[in-house]
């Protein structure tokens, strides 16, 4: 017995900081959406109690550091299961590129052991068990278009925002998450509009999400980092509707609605760029039953 699953990368159309939490937790606002660039995974059911991780990819850990087999052990552990099983990851997106591929792993593991095991857990209860394994969890179990706010795990679900093209643009360089959050100055950074942002969503609005698009780490990112601000400024001259950082980095992205600028946005930067990547935004769950 198997049950394949899609893992999609996450893009963040904004990403607010309001303020930290007295239990030194940022509380964030962003709304998400997912691109179809996906790794992946393959959930293969053993008689042994064990979980085993199995992948190709050297930047991807194949023990209990992997989103995945943390996931598999939260569920193993909260439901009482004694079966095994084995998490084949095909990798696809960029590792540690700010497209929570890690996350998209781990919550798609979720969603198939859920299958798997026959076990009837609710999409909410998914979401909450996400939430203990990592902030971006939670929206990967929906696998569609939401505003995530607190650390990230309460998510309202939105519809798909207008499909377009995204250009992903990943420079060879390493950003930490903990770092630029630890950098990050809230009195002086300028704050998305996020509820500009939902509007435009709701709305279908291409145009209004574009002028919407705003990310407050790409302030403490893009003054690190030149190459981040070199890849912005390359795909703003290549015609892009839209530029924005994703994540804490370094990963940036252009939407586009014409295919023939995404074509020429993907000519401008490859070889300056160690990944570039043409897909279309998805921003809904594809079912494969
Ligand atoms: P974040 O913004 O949450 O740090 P990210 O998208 O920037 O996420 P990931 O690709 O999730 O980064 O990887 C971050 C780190 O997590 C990697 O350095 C890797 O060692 C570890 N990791 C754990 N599980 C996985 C996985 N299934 N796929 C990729 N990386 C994983």
């Amino acid at each position: 017995m198997y049950v394949l699953e899609k893992a999609p990368a996450k893009i963040n159309l904004s990403l607010d900081v309001l303020y930290k939490r007295p239990d030194h937790y940022h509380e964030i606002e962003m709304v998400m959406t997912t691109v179809d660039l996906a790794d992946r995974i393959e959930l293969i059911a053993i008689d042994q109690n064990t979980i085993k991780i199995e992948s190709e990819n050297r930047f991807v850990p194949n023990d209990d550091r992997n989103l995945a087999y943390r996931a598999a052990k939260l569920i193993k552990d909260t439901y009482g299961i004694k079966q095994g099983v084995i998490i084949k990851i095909e990798k696809v997106i960029p590792v540690a590129a700010g497209l929570a591929g890690g996350s998209s792993d781990a919550a798609a593991t979720l969603r198939g052991l859920n299958k798997l095991w026959s076990l009837g857990i609710s999409i909410e209860e998914l979401a909450t068990l996400g939430a203990k394994i990592g902030s971006d969890v939670s929206f990967c179990v929906y696998n569609s278009t939401a505003v995530a706010r607190g650390r990230g795990e309460n998510i309202t679900e939105l519809p798909a925002p207008p499909s377009c093209w995204v250009v992903l643009a990943k420079p060879r360089i390493g950003v930490s998450t903990q770092s630029v959050y630890q950098h990050l100055k809230l009195d002086k950074v300028k704050h998305p509009d996020t509820e500009g942002m939902i509007a435009a969503v709701k709305a279908g609005d291409f145009d209004e999400m574009c002028k919407n698009i705003g990310n407050v780490l790409e302030d403490v990112t893009l003054p690190k980092y030149p190459e981040v601000r070199q890849i912005k400024k390359l795909m703003e001259l290549s015609g892009a509707d839209a530029v924005l950082m994703s994540g804490s980095g370094p990963t940036v992205f252009s939407l586009v609605k014409q295919e023939s600028r995404a074509c020429r946005i993907y000519n401008s930067l490859r070889g300056f760029c160690e990944e570039v990547y043409v897909v279309r935004m998805l921003g809904y769950h594809q079912t494969l039953e």
